[in-house]
Formats: structure tokens, C-alpha cells, sequence
């Protein structure tokens, strides 16, 4: 079976990462939608959320808590949206459960567009929310 999150987590594809723990791991989206737009994924493979176990439920959750005020800080953001779609009918492309994570900030545009970022621009945000995290 070949899954592009199975390959970024097990370091075959390379990533922007930002967070990783014994059951989950974060990196930035490659065209993300705000500046700092993170995906949280569980390590272990499972098509969506609830194709896997509730403690990996529970760890991706868990990681969120972890993450958002980093991410928030990292990119000074006032709030976020955080979103999971479920099966192509949703939006769903990569058949590995995530949650996108994505930062906002007051009185800017709450755009769904995805940006094309460098990836040096990209590294310089996860580097900066990666100090955050310590
Ligand atoms: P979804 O449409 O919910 O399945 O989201 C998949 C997300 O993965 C999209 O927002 C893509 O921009 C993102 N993506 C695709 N390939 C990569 C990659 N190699 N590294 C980081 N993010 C990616
Ligand atoms: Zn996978």
C-alpha cells in the first residue's frame, strides 16, 4: 500500500515537520490556505478517523491541544479554524486521517485558497513554531 502521509511520517518523502510524539506527528501543509496552516495526523495508517482506534482519536486530539497555541504564537494569530474532511464527497485527497489546523488572524479574509508558499518560507515557519514547542 503506498500513502504519501505514511511516507512523509516514516521520512521516505520529506516534510516541514513541526511536532511528533510516540503516536502522532504534525508538518506544515505544502499549499496551505494561512500562513502557519498545520496537518495533524496519527502515525498509525487508517483512511479516516474513524477507520482507527479511539486512542489514536484521542493522541491526534490531544496533539491539537499541544499544537494550536504554538502555531497561534508562531504566526501571530488570533484564532483558527480546525477542519478534518471525510471521504472525496467532503474534499478528502489523501486517504491518511488529518485535521488541518489553520491559523487566523482579525480582520483579514477568511479565504479556503491555497497559497504556494517557498519552501524556505515554509521552513522558516515550522523552525519558528518548533522553538515555540521547545
Ligand atoms: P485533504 O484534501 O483534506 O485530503 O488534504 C490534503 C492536504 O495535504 C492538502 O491541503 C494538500 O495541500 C496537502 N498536501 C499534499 N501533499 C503534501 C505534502 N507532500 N506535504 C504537505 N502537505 C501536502
Ligand atoms: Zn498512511
Amino acid at each position: 500500500m503506498s500513502c504519501l502521509f505514511c511516507s512523509i511520517i516514516s521520512g521516505d518523502i520529506p516534510c516541514h515537520k513541526i511536532y511528533e510524539d510516540e503516536s502522532t506527528f504534525a508538518f506544515l501543509d505544502i499549499n496551505p490556505v494561512s500562513v502557519g496552516h498545520t496537518l495533524i495526523v496519527p502515525k498509525a495508517h487508517a483512511e479516516n478517523l474513524d477507520a482507527g482506534s479511539e486512542a489514536d482519536a484521542v493522541a491526534v486530539a490531544k496533539a491539537v491541544y499541544k499544537i494550536a497555541p504554538a502555531v497561534m504564537k508562531a504566526v501571530s494569530a488570533d484564532g483558527y479554524n480546525l477542519g478534518m474532511n471525510h471521504g472525496e464527497c467532503a474534499g478528502q485527497e489523501v486517504a491518511h486521517t488529518h485535521f488541518h489546523l489553520m491559523p487566523r488572524k482579525t480582520n483579514t479574509p477568511r479565504t479556503w485558497t491555497k497559497l504556494h508558499p517557498s519552501s524556505e518560507s515554509l521552513e522558516e515557519t515550522a523552525a519558528t513554531i518548533r522553538a515555540i514547542l521547545g
